[in-house]
């Protein structure tokens, strides 16, 4: 029988004191606040042409953006997507879109037009801005719903282009009253379970996660403005946009821009730049650690190495340690409906012990708890269980979906992660499992339901499941998505047919690696697909 007495709860909480953090305004006040300190300083160098743009610059190309938009017709709370690979533009973009008070869902460019259309139609965009290589895949769509288009470079026909945006200003400038909890961003994540869905962000939420890893009374925390950042990582992808460019813009650190991850090119960068800060991804982290390329490179001005967004096991990361034996290595822990979940302290000014594997300890401001996923029990130091995070920082909630939202988000305000995790006795945490579906090829997330979704439809196809393989993954990739099938009676479909109809509908690292036919998709009496029961029937072929 449950008890009826309230439930003791074990609290983890950061070894640095909780700040004051005055979350209570717009997120690009917040992210300037220091300008004048660091107006002629760069803010921007790209990558692929060298250009530095300064905080100035940029503070003031970003508040023509907003007047831009709202000659466009953008208006407050309008949402506008932003389909960039990185960019000056992508900054620019995504600032503007906060001074004009309205909300950036972000998305990958290389998405198909399927995948684009879902989200601007769940998300209801009025305006994209991409590049002119993307726009067959938006404009079929774009007319039949009056979605505007904004190119960065060459439009074609019926397009606008971002120099239209960046005119002067005089008299267009909007009048805009931000509330701290109006939503500013809303990237897309199928959270622990189900599609893709639109993950709220507001000014007071992500102020607050910025200020949980740069702000108060610690400066060598993280960054400070003498920092050139790498920002190879997908700003599509909260990791890079929270992480790098926010925390930079903060700080005064320059942040240089790559479109695109390629070895030399970037150890190329790091060279030239001096860069200080290089956060990775595990992928990237096995690449350029094989690299023998990496030798013949003066890599000495690093002085911290982050890598988050996917597990890094303990070989992969003393392998970098021993590549870049100066540079301070840390993971941090993360998820798009939260922002920072814990952080490496190695850069704090006292010298913390971290431990090879361990993701860090929780941020300030916050609480976090370890939960027993049956019973709801709070747990202690190293019993693993559902790691869940309370705190300011974390998501308003899913976009139009207050079901996905009550099941992430509990009455007492504890968010969910769907990570199984442990606290050990220096209160770092370490990542076991994961209890939801998510599957993570390379740091992207794979939402197994959304090809279910589609697998289902195709006309030989009884049931399907997806779920990760561990085993069968390719070292680079982390897990890859496979299917357990279960055909029509007398249906000769082929593997091969399914993965090609898949590959047809989504990006590259959504694709189907294998597929297995089966009589019967295990399910619990509620319908649920019993994953665990496919995952261990992977394991053991
Ligand atoms: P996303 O919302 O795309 O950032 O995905 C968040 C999920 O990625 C988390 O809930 C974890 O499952 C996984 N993840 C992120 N960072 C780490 C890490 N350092 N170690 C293990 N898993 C991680």
């Amino acid at each position: 029988m449950e008890s009826i007495l309230p439930r003791e709860e074990i609290i983890f909480r950061s070894k640095l004191p909780d700040i004051e953090i005055q979350n209570d305004r717009p997120l690009h006040t917040y992210c300037f606040e220091h300008l004048l300190d660091f107006a002629d300083r760069p803010c921007i160098i790209d990558g692929a042409t060298g250009e530095v743009h300064t905080y100035a610059d940029v503070h003031l190309a970003a508040s023509r953006v907003s007047a831009g938009l709202h000659r466009l017709g953008v208006g407050q709370g309008h949402v506008i997507m932003i389909l960039l690979r990185n960019s000056p533009e992508y900054v620019l973009a995504f600032l503007g879109v906060s001074f004009r008070g309205a909300v950036a869902t972000t998305a990958n460019p290389f998405y198909t037009a399927d995948e684009i259309h879902k989200q601007a139609a769940a998300s209801g965009a009025r305006l994209i801005i991409t590049e002119s290589a993307h726009v067959h895949k938006v404009r079929a769509f774009a007319a039949e719903r009056g979605i505007t288009i904004v190119c960065v470079d060459d439009p074609p026909e019926g397009c606008h282009h971002f120099s239209e945006l960046l005119q002067s200003y005089e008299g267009d400038l909007p009048d805009v009253e931000i509330h701290p909890d109006d939503v500013v961003a809303l990237p897309y994540s199928s959270g622990t379970t189900g599609l893709p869905k639109g993950v709220m962000l507001t000014h007071r939420g992500l102020i607050t996660s910025v200020a949980q890893q740069m702000d108060g009374d610690n400066p060598n925390l993280y960054y400070h403005k003498e920092d050139v950042i790498l920002c190879v990582l997908p700003l599509f992808h909260i990791y890079s946009l929270n992480s790098l460019l926010l925390c930079a813009l903060r700080v005064g650190a320059a942040l240089l821009i790559m479109r695109k991850f390629e070895v030399v090119a970037m150890l190329e960068l790091v060279q030239r730049f001096r860069v200080t800060i290089a956060p990775f991804v595990p992928p990237i982290v096995v690449e350029i650690t094989k690299s023998p390329l990496m030798d013949s490179y003066d890599l000495s001005s690093i002085r911290m190495l982050v890598s988050g967004a996917a597990p890094m096991g303990k070989d992969l990361e003393d392998k970098l340690r021993a590549k870049i034996p100066n540079a301070k290595f840390g993971q941090g822990y993360g998820m798009t409906e939260v922002g920072v979940l814990s952080m490496n302290l190695a850069f704090a000014k006292e010298p913390f012990k971290t431990k090879s594997g361990a993701c860090g300890t929780v941020v300030r401001n916050a609480e976090m708890k370890i939960v027993d996923p049956e019973t709801g029990a709070s747990l202690g130091r190293k019993q693993p269980g559902e790691i869940c995070i309370r705190g300011a920082q974390i998501m308003k909630g899913y976009l139009n979906d207050p079901e996905a939202t009550k099941n992430t988000i509990d009455k007492e305000g504890w968010l969910h992660s769907g990570d199984i995790g442990y606290v050990d006795d220096d209160d770092e945490i370490f990542i076991v499992d994961r209890l939801k579906e998510l599957i993570k090829y390379k740091g992207f997330q794979v939402a197994p339901a959304e090809l279910e979704a589609m697998l289902i439809t195709y006309p030989n196809i009884i049931d399907a499941a997806v779920v990760p393989s561990c085993s069968m993954k390719d070292e680079l990739a982390g897990e890859v998505p496979v299917a357990f099938v279960v055909r029509k009676a007398g249906s000769e479909i082929t593997e091969d047919e399914i993965k090609q109809c898949i590959s047809k509908q989504v990006v590259y690292y959504k694709r189907i690696k294998k597929v297995f036919f089966t009589e019967a998709i295990p399910k619990a009496p509620t319908g649920k697909i019993l994953r665990k029961v496919l995952r261990a029937k992977l394991a053991a072929i």
